[in-house]
């Protein structure tokens, strides 16, 4: 199964918050940066993520974002739900036309269940426990040498 762009991105800036030192706040740009994603769909992931409670924003000139308590113990299965806002996996019914054999499909229910096992393999993997030194450090390196003077 593949996850959408959005989910991605939400979970890439999700692991760069986790690895952030505790406390630090990093602006948009810095995410954008970081995660190698445009600002714009980075600014959209952050606000999503912050209307789930995983990040707390603060304002101003040196404002930015930084990890909450619930985001420090989210799980990879649980934003991936919260994220997939589709019914199925195919569209059964859609404009183009409806599926002349959606009369008790059993191919509907099967790949409903198979998305569920995806989501259950993923719902004890903590998003904040999956970067590591190696990963992450390249990346915390190159933002410094973004950061302005
Ligand atoms: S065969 Fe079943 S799963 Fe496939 S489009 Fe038709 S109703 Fe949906």
């Amino acid at each position: 199964m593949r996850i959408n762009a959005f989910s991605d991105v939400c979970l890439r800036a999700l692991m760069l918050l986790s690895a952030s030192p505790e406390g630090e706040l990093l602006t948009t740009q810095a995410i954008a940066d970081g995660v190698g994603t445009p600002y714009n769909h980075v600014s959209k992931a952050v606000l999503k993520l912050r209307s789930l409670g995983l990040v707390d924003a603060v304002r101003g000139r040196s404002g930015g974002v930084r990890l909450s308590a619930k985001g420090r113990t989210t799980t990879v299965g649980w934003l991936l739900r919260e994220l997939d806002e589709r019914e199925d996996l195919v569209d059964c019914e859609s404009a183009a036309g409806n599926c002349p054999m959606s009369n008790n499909c059993g191919l509907r229910g099967a790949l409903r269940r198979a998305r569920e096992a995806f989501y259950r393999e993923l719902d004890e993997l903590v998003v904040s426990s999956l970067p590591h030194r190696s990963q992450m450090e390249p990346v915390f390196v190159m933002l410094s040498t973004r950061r302005p003077a």
